[in-house]
């Protein structure tokens, strides 16, 4: 096991009626906030309604900014920057899913410095100060409300990029299970297919003696896989919902990280297919993940031959772990499919036009990976296991 700081500030604030408290937990931060959201699920469903009212109680002053798109684009972000410097913005609270805490971090970042937003994500700046961030979350996908990344998409290059610091974790996320009952079941099976990748990038690592990060993992992909047909099925199955909104912070909190060094590739893989073809990232991951999987399984077969034991009850074939491997990644794509997620580009039309200059994007900065490093054309190699 390596050395490791495990240091997650984020309150997590759990369970019915608990965005209610919203404006209590707001107003610690100041009196100026700016209120972050999407493309209106969240007036939909009232929960609008329910905040505003909560952060007028403690008399906040707020300022709005809607219209986040999944795959959240730097135009806004820029927007968001130049409202909070303008009006000296004190807070930025979240109201919505990954893309919206992802935009809301990088607005807090950039509001706090004197460049262009985007330096953060190229490399060129750094983040030293941050706006604090709340959140209310309504989908449980990308674990963003407890993480210290965000990926935003310039739409200047079709740039999909992700940058991260520890001052951008948010102080505090409310997570009520009943407010994801509105999901449809696409975007609930999206978050699925996220929150296993999650956990999937942290267990394929070259650590040997982390027995309990693999069965922190082992467990918590077994809870997702035993409520994700129920939250498809029921969607106002509480119980179910609960369990796989808790699943999919812990999945990206990062305790699943300690003492190891996770891998990775296949998000950054997955990053060029939503950032130029503008699908769900949990789709886009569904098909990604079992193709590096396929690409990388021999470098580590009793890494695999486990994972399809402990997680899918495969029987281990000693004559032949290959093919214990091999069965573990079928059931991986099995249940893909059986949420009702895409296993294959050629099932979102995606052809293979851009394979050799997403898989140059993708490793421009560096190889991708650490479970194995990838170059350019191994990436491109992926994108065809993935047709
Ligand atoms: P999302 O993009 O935030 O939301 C997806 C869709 O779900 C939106 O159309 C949204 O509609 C809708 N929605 C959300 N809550 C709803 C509800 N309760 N009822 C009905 N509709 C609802 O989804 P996400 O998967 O959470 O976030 C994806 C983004 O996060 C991607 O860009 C991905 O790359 C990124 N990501 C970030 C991290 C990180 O650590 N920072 C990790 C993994 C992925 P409205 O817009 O109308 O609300
Ligand atoms: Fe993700």
């Amino acid at each position: 096991m390596q050395n490791f700081t495990f240091d997650n500030k984020t309150k997590i604030i759990f369970g019915k009626d608990k965005e209610q408290v919203v404006g209590e937990e707001s107003v610690v931060y100041g009196k100026k906030l700016l209120l972050h959201y999407g493309g209106g699920s969240i007036k939909e469903s009232g929960l609008y309604d329910t905040v505003l009212n909560s952060l007028k109680e403690q008399n906040i002053e707020v300022y709005e900014l809607g219209g986040v798109k999944p795959n959240p684009r730097v135009s806004l972000v820029r927007e968001g920057v130049t409202l909070c410097k303008e009006n000296n913005i004190d807070f930025i609270l979240a109201v919505g899913g990954g893309s919206v805490i992802d935009s809301a971090k990088a607005i807090a970042a950039g509001a706090k410095y004197d460049g262009d937003v985007w330096d953060f994500f190229t490399g060129k700046g750094a983040v030293t100060e941050c706006l604090p961030i709340g959140v209310v979350l309504t989908i449980p996908a990308a674990g963003s409300e407890s993480s210290a990344g965000t990926v935003i998409t310039n739409e200047d290059g079709d740039y999909k990029r992700a940058t991260g610091s520890l001052l951008m974790r948010p102080q505090f996320a409310i997570l009520n299970p009943v407010l994801t009952y509105t999901l449809p079941s696409y975007q609930t099976a999206c978050g699925v297919t996220d929150m296993m990748a999650h956990i999937l990038e942290r267990y394929f690592t070259n650590e040997k003696n982390v027995e309990l990060t693999d069965r922190l993992c082992e467990a918590t992909l077994k809870t997702i896989i035993n409520n994700a047909h129920t939250v498809i099925e029921e969607p106002t199955n509480y119980d179910a919902r609960a369990e796989i909104m808790w699943a999919g912070t812990i999945a990206h909190n990062d305790l699943l990280d300690t003492g190891r060094i996770g891998d990775w590739a296949s998000h950054d893989i997955e990053h060029e297919i939503s950032g130029i073809y503008d699908i769900a990232h949990g789709a886009g991951l569904a098909i990604i993940f079992p193709a590096w999987m396929k690409y990388v399984y021999k470098h580590d077969i009793n890494r695999f031959v486990q994972f399809a034991n402990r997680v899918w009850d495969v029987e281990i074939d000693l004559n032949n772990p290959e093919k214990t491997a091999l069965a573990g990644i079928k059931k991986l794509e099995q249940f893909f499919s059986s949420i009702g997620m895409p296993v294959s580009l050629k099932e979102v039309d995606i052809n293979d036009e851009h394979f050799t200059e997403m898989a140059k994007k993708a490793t421009e900065r560096w190889p991708l990976g650490n479970f194995v490093k990838l170059h350019a054309d191994d990436v491109e190699k992926i994108y065809q296991l993935a047709r």
